[in-house]
């Protein structure tokens, strides 16, 4: 009997879409404590600067607000708290907000809101993994079009690139790894350009709420952006991000998700934050003073040419030896990076800002390393 079943049955394998056995997948930092415990360092001997969290931690506002929540009661679908407190907190009217479990939620319910198989997307590299692996997830294809050597948008390739089957053009701003923000010049001219614009703005806290862009989310019909409690707020864990959308393009994406996230910790967190905000801004200037502090001890270092950055991390060029081994090397002594050795960006690392005792322990290793 069994053996008839394995014998007709071919599995579920075999059921799977051709396209997502070819799929690579995103890369995700690996969790420090494992390499840690590996080359046997001591968790005060470790900076994890490899994933841009706020090393501060969340405020403890938001940590009591957790300890309140009635975990056996399902979240509420209409995130009404939530959506009131980002309304206030972004300008951007209730109805046209839509939160999720990080914005990885909202770049996955775009992409399933627009993107059949064949459709395209339009990335700038260097630029953020997360967009190509929805693009992949959906069956739809990813059109590379490369930032200029100062990491300012190609707007001329970026128009020709643009075609009837292009739907969502992603861009970062600040950009990860880069830092540079987007101006308002280049934000207009792909505006124009028709398709959806996702304008991702993880980092705009480090570089101040007066460079975002949110302000336009209700006069334009094409314009998306997106937002993560992740940076700024300390919440990478928890899971929260937001989108600012077309009013009608915010119903239709409430219809198509999940119901039940962000789940009911992430979203009292969430609101406890925005309640209370000058705690956990003072964190946010205090890294942004890090920042400032690093950037110069970075360029001191001779193998090192560190690039201006608006967001939490630096980009730096290596420029002797080889960026991977440095990256090997900072590892065994504690010190976590990530490293970039793919066009368009070769021999780059990139470092998270975090607390002063972080970079210390960055910089100590780095004047110790020869690449
Ligand atoms: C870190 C990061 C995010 C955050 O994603 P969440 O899912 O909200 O944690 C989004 N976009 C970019 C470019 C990022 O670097």
């Amino acid at each position: 009997m069994t053996n008839t079943a394995n014998q007709t049955i071919a599995g579920v394998m075999a059921l799977v879409r051709p396209d997502l056995l070819a799929m690579s997948g995103y890369e995700p930092v690996e969790p420090v404590e494992l390499t840690a415990a590996r080359y046997g360092i001591a968790p005060e001997r470790i900076a994890k600067l490899d994933g841009n969290e706020n090393l501060y931690g969340p405020c403890s506002e938001a940590v009591a607000a957790v300890m309140q929540v009635p975990f056996q009661i399902y979240p509420d679908p209409d995130q009404r708290l939530l959506r009131e407190a980002l309304s206030a907190y972004t300008g951007v009217p209730a109805d046209q907000i839509v939160a999720g479990a990080g914005s990885d939620e909202l770049i996955d319910l775009v992409g399933r809101a627009l993107l059949s198989p064949g459709d395209r997307i339009i990335d700038c590299p260097p630029a953020f993994g997360m967009y190509r692996f929805e693009a992949d997830l959906c069956g739809a294809e990813t059109v590379s079009v490369p930032r200029r050597p100062d990491f300012t948008l190609d707007s001329e390739a970026l128009a020709r690139a643009v075609d009837a089957r292009t739907k969502i053009i992603f861009l970062t701003s600040p950009n990860n790894p880069t830092g540079n923000l987007l101006s308002r010049r280049e934000l207009d001219a792909v505006l124009a350009l028709g398709p959806a614009v996702v304008v991702d703005e993880a980092y705009i806290e480090f570089a101040g709420l007066d460079t975002s862009v949110a302000a336009l989310v209700p006069q334009r019909q094409n314009l998306i952006v997106l937002r993560t409690f992740s940076k700024w707020a300390g919440l990478a864990g928890l899971r929260l991000g937001y989108g600012l959308l077309p009013a009608p393009f915010a119903a239709l994406l409430r219809v198509i998700k999940q119901p039940y996230t962000p789940n009911a910790a992430a979203e009292a967190a969430g609101v406890a934050s925005l309640q209370q905000l000058e705690p956990q801004m003072k964190r946010v200037r205090a890294i942004v003073a890090e920042r400032d502090r690093l950037f110069p001890e970075l360029a001191a270092i001779d193998y090192l040419d560190p690039i201006p950055s608006q967001a939490n991390f630096i980009l730096c060029r290596v420029t002797r030896g080889d960026a991977r081994r440095l990256r090997d090397r900072l590892r065994e002594r504690g010190v976590f990076i990530r490293y970039f050795n793919r066009d368009p960006l070769r021999d780059c690392i990139r470092v998270s800002v975090a607390r002063p005792q972080d970079s210390d322990l960055l910089l100590e290793a780095l004047r110790a390393i020869e690449p």
